[in-house]
């Protein structure tokens, strides 16, 4: 589970962009941190970059298919 310390600079959102889920490979929407929803595993990536899939562990057959959620958009300035 993600961590951190100065809550002031994150923002509760309910934007849909949250709820998507991409599998392997796929280019990364939107810059931040994402967690596979089959094992928890979490990561960064950056917008354009393709999601982790070689370097990712293992799945046993209880965790399903790897893929991947937006848990922490980085905001960037414009
Ligand atoms: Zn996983």
């Amino acid at each position: 589970m993600a961590l951190y310390k100065h809550g002031n600079h994150l923002i509760h959102s309910k934007d849909v962009a949250f709820d998507a889920t991409y599998t392997p490979g796929t280019a990364t929407p939107h810059s931040g941190i994402y967690r596979c929803t089959g094992c928890g595993d979490e990561i960064a990536s950056n917008a354009g970059n393709p999601l982790p899939s070689q370097n990712h562990k293992q799945h046993g057959v209880s965790q399903g298919a790897i893929r991947w959620q937006l848990l922490v958009y980085a905001q960037q300035q414009a």
